[in-house]
């Protein structure tokens, strides 16, 4: 590489690049490592870097030009959330639980980007078993904002957003629960999407909360988000709940104008707990989504307010049950114990799992049990209903629901940590759109004055990512107004 403009190179610029024989993937391989390197002290957006590996398979694709030329991700370096599993390859969630496991086989995900040609560099750092909205929780020590390392880049998939915005490469695969890839792509500036539930396969993806559970994508454009959503979306036989539609084709969506898409903004719910900052910018992005063309007008999410309560409800709950497997029977950690079976699972799960896992598997197995099912688990999972049907209603009238992705921008390390409310409130915009299942994407909408990134959040009707990515793609070329009468 490097690139000239100083801008790092997009995925879709070294694919190009590598299919007409301008670069090789060994060499944007090696361009990314090195990079990675410079980064990697100040941030640590890393578990586990494979250079090796990678630059084997680099050197695989080069030997093979005649296969590298019909491949839609040829030569493009990418960074895997360390809750998908690689084989053969470390894969700890962020746990203690999981430091030694090595995986005998791959997340689909992960399977279909070395299909498409991608190569893996590394395995990034996140929040343990992806609960968290900081990458504090890490159990390998915090991930960093690269644009400012006193800030937490967000979480849980902190280090996959914390890798792209510092440019080492263009796409990142990250793990959205309640928000875990929207909320630390607006802390570090980049793209993310979370594709509605069950468009790409969660096999392989190590189990947080089931029914919410998706894989998703972080990247420096919509463009590139497109091409790794193309790449990953579509049914899995080891997935029953990956949707069986077919995956229309993101980049020409791209292209479709905007003008004329209604989008709506949920006023009653922005006024409330928003940083002023926040606000503004928000505000200027919808300005701007109207000077393109799209009709913004109000809507009303009246339950929206509840979805963080009923988010940790339903989504402890589901961990409690995920997580019971980490026995020290099966695989993972065995810690050292009194020689009793309750004695061992319970020296294991004491010295595996960190204090916030602790808390929500106390949390879950709470609301789960008898005489409590009901007040909480089961009127959980009513509210969610209703958080649903509020959605269905707004896309009877609009296109679109556009929402600030995060309350606030970036905070500082260690800010939070005694406050865990605080914390669950960095998802007060992503966790309605993940109870209801719907695709969601934040794109960088603007910087506060000390200089950082707020994301735009917009929600779509199920399965619409690709009119999610035609507008962020507008939005970030600011192309629109052109599509206009064009
Ligand atoms: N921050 C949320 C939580 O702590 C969301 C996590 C996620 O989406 N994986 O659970």
């Amino acid at each position: 590489m490097p690139p000239e403009s100083g801008r790092p190179l997009t995925a879709l610029a070294i694919r190009n690049a590598v299919r007409a024989g301008r670069l090789t993937a060994a060499q944007a391989c090696r361009a990314a490592l090195d990079a990675i390197d410079v980064h990697e002290p100040r941030i640590h957006a890393y578990i586990s870097i494979c250079a090796d590996r990678a630059m084997e398979a680099a050197h695989r694709l080069d030997a093979d030009p005649a296969r590298v030329a019909r491949l839609p991700l040829a030569g493009v370096p990418v960074a895997i959330k360390d809750n998908l599993c690689t084989a053969g390859l470390r894969t700890t969630a962020g746990s203690r639980m999981l430091e030694a496991f090595v995986p005998p086989y791959d997340a689909t995900a992960v399977r279909r980007l070395e299909e498409a040609g991608a190569i893996i560099v590394g395995k990034t750092n996140c929040d343990e078993f992806a609960m968290g909205a900081s990458t504090e929780y890490s159990a390998f020590g915090p991930t960093r904002n690269p644009v400012d390392p006193s800030r937490t880049p967000g979480g849980s998939s902190g280090g996959s957003a914390a890798t792209v915005a510092s440019g080492a490469l263009p796409i990142a695969l990250g793990s959205d629960t309640g928000g875990s890839v929207r909320q630390p792509a607006s802390f570090c500036g980049v793209v993310g999407l979370k594709p509605t539930y069950g468009r790409v396969s969660r096999y392989g993806l190590i189990a947080f909360a089931s029914s919410l559970d998706q894989v998703g994508v972080l990247a420096g454009t919509a463009e590139d988000a497109a091409l790794a959503l193309q790449a990953i979306a579509g049914a899995d036989a080891a997935d029953a709940t990956a949707a069986g539609r077919p995956v229309p084709d993101y980049a020409a969506a791209l292209e479709h104008p905007v003008a004329g898409l209604r989008v709506g903004v949920p006023r009653a719910l922005v006024a409330d707990e928003v940083d002023e900052e926040v606000r503004d910018r928000f505000d200027r992005a919808c300005e701007a989504l109207r000077a393109f063309g799209l009709d913004v007008r109000d809507v009303s999410l009246p339950h929206a307010r509840h979805a963080v309560p009923v988010y940790h409800l339903v989504a402890s709950a589901e961990a409690s049950a995920n997580l019971a497997r980490y026995d020290g029977v099966r695989y993972g950690l065995r810690a050292p114990h009194d020689g009793s079976v309750i004695g061992m699972n319970a020296a294991t799960r004491d010295a595996g799992f960190g204090r916030e896992l602790k808390r929500r598997i106390m949390l879950g197995t709470y609301a789960l049990s008898a005489g409590y099912y009901e007040a909480y688990y089961a009127r959980g999972q009513r509210v969610r209903a209703l958080i649903r049907a509020d959605f269905e209603a707004a896309f009877r009238e609009v296109d679109f629901v556009a929402l600030p992705t995060a309350p606030t921008p970036a905070f500082r390390l260690g800010e939070r940590l005694d406050n865990p409310v605080q914390m669950y409130l960095a998802d007060l915009f992503t966790a309605g759109p993940s109870l209801a299942g719907l695709p969601a994407i934040s794109i960088p909408c603007g910087e506060t004055r000390e200089g950082l990134p707020v994301g735009l959040q917009l929600v779509g009707r199920m399965f619409d990512e690709a009119g999610l990515l035609r507008v962020a793609h507008a939005f970030e070329t600011g192309a629109a107004g052109r599509n206009d009468g064009a």
